[in-house]
């Protein structure tokens, strides 16, 4: 392809886009593809020649896009969202254009240096103590393992880094019962081994219980452990429960543990002031994270790891071969030395376009529509007759169920799996579910970029009838 062709179809491609984003919710949210409907379409050896620019464009249209589910339309209610938006997408566009690789200061020092002060403009506007400082990172999967491979490292003073890891140690780490699936992998990849991941039971809202986490604590000191890192939950992802996170660093002060914060998707609230509370005496922890590409529109993949003490991170992760080493070492950031990968996506630039496009009030408006529809709905659920809640609603996610005590636990839960299910076939809808107390219970996530109560009401309208078709059928 030459530059007078890339004009050409990239002014055709940003025409496709624009018309995406407008008609996007006049698809199916998730396709009906059967398992290797798409493989079977591609040909089974790459192409020795060229092949144009509209041949392979229009297999995109015919081919991959029928199996695309469709995270960007507005009736996803599913797992978490992963939004984009115009200014992030405009940014990624720039990015990938740059094509820089960002690892260090000197390899694209803007990129750096934008980095450090749209993390601080993060911190502030979150709340988060101005003393610590921020990095970005593909996931919240990898951030938290830096922040548990760090753990580890403090606590042995750099040892295993050096000798390797005996698992002598006998290293425990905490969380709830309700943690993400990410700790039990980083657990895992750190040497820790998940036998030595202590879930600490959780109140009737969820929340990681201080008292018992203390216990517990005292409990490994007494038979010889180590206790090494707590793993608290600001939005749990089952029901978006929150860990107290005050009365967990107190203790984790106390014990010399390190404290990490999962704030992946309900962290983004903290952009409003009257959620910042929940992070009160978070000062004495270690770190926190928080994902962008969830509910701050902007597009996957972006994560911003806070942490009190970076030297602990980069004690941890800095290597410098010679070949990457520059006179300026002392002076600047390399970020490659903050995690895990050495290159590194110019991901700052889209934090920095969609920061400045909506402004934090923008951000802060949207978000309080999200939560405010969220109000609604569950106001219109609790209404119901035959509808329960089974966890509080403190952000955008409802966990409801449909309830008849005639039925048995198992019948119930038959039930809304097929409620879900039905719902979930006529594409028009796209929800998952998740268990509380053994509890089959379908999630509300109301926090796309576009979502508009046009949207829920229609979604509410939807809930209403299939289910009332299967009650019919019982
Ligand atoms: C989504 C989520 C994660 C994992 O995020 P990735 O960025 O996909 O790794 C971790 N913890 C919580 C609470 C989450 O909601």
């Amino acid at each position: 392809m030459d530059k007078e062709e890339f004009r050409k179809y990239a002014h055709q491609l940003v025409d496709w886009m624009a018309d995406y984003l407008e008609e996007k919710e006049n698809y199916r949210v998730t396709p009906t593809t059967k398992p290797r409907e798409i493989f079977k379409q591609l040909p089974s050896e790459a192409p020795e020649d060229s092949e144009s620019f509209e041949a392979i464009f229009q297999d995109f249209k015919e081919i991959i896009l029928p199996g695309m589910t469709h995270w960007q339309h507005p009736s996803f209610f599913a797992y978490f969202p992963a939004n984009n938006s115009e200014p992030s997408i405009l940014a990624e566009m720039l990015m990938s254009t740059l094509g820089a690789q960002c690892m260090s200061w000197l390899t694209s020092p803007a990129a750096t240096e934008l980095e450090e002060r749209v993390c601080d403009w993060l911190r502030g506007a979150k709340g988060i103590d101005p003393s610590w400082k921020g990095v970005i990172h593909d996931t919240a999967s990898t951030a938290t393992l830096s922040a548990i491979l760090s753990a580890r490292e403090r606590k042995s003073t750099w040892l295993i880094n050096e000798e390797g890891f005996g698992g002598k140690e006998n290293f425990r780490i905490y969380s709830s019962e309700h943690v993400h699936s990410s700790i039990d992998k980083a657990v895992r990849i750190a040497g820790i081994g998940v036998k030595n991941l202590v879930r600490i039971p959780v109140d009737e809202n969820f929340a990681m219980i201080p008292s018992l986490l203390e216990e517990a604590i005292q409990k490994d000191l007494e038979k010889g452990f180590t206790p090494l890192c707590v793993v608290s939950a600001l939005g749990t992802t089952s029901s978006t429960a929150i860990d107290p996170i005050g009365e967990i660093t107190k203790i984790t002060k106390k014990y010399g543990l390190w404290h990490h914060i999962d704030a992946a998707y309900a962290g983004t609230a903290l952009l409003l002031p009257e959620f910042q509370s929940l992070i009160e005496g978070h000062e004495d922890a270690d770190s926190y994270v928080f994902n962008p590409h969830k509910w701050m529109f902007t597009n996957f993949d972006c994560t911003v790891l806070f942490l009190k003490n970076p030297q602990d991170l980069i004690k941890t992760f800095s290597l410098t071969p010679e070949y990457l080493r520059t006179q300026l070492d002392r002076e600047v950031n390399n970020y490659r030395d903050w995690g895990i990968q050495l290159g590194r996506r110019f991901r700052a630039l889209k934090l920095w376009f969609v920061i400045r496009s909506y402004g934090l009030k923008g951000i802060r408006q949207k978000l309080r529509y999200h939560i405010q529809l969220a109000q609604k709905a569950k106001y219109w659920i609790e209404s119901e007759l035959g509808l329960e809640i089974l966890a509080p609603v403190p952000f955008n996610t409802i966990c409801f169920r449909h309830h008849d005590p005639k039925h048995t636990l198992e019948e119930e839960n038959t039930f809304n799996e097929k409620w879900m299910n039905a719902l979930n076939a006529t594409g028009k809808v796209f929800f998952t579910h998740t268990k509380l107390e053994g509890k089959y219970v379908i999630r509300w996530v109301i926090g796309q970029t576009d979502v508009e109560e046009k949207h829920i009401q229609a979604a509410w309208v939807l809930l209403m009838e299939t289910r009332k078709k299967l009650l019919q059928e019982d």
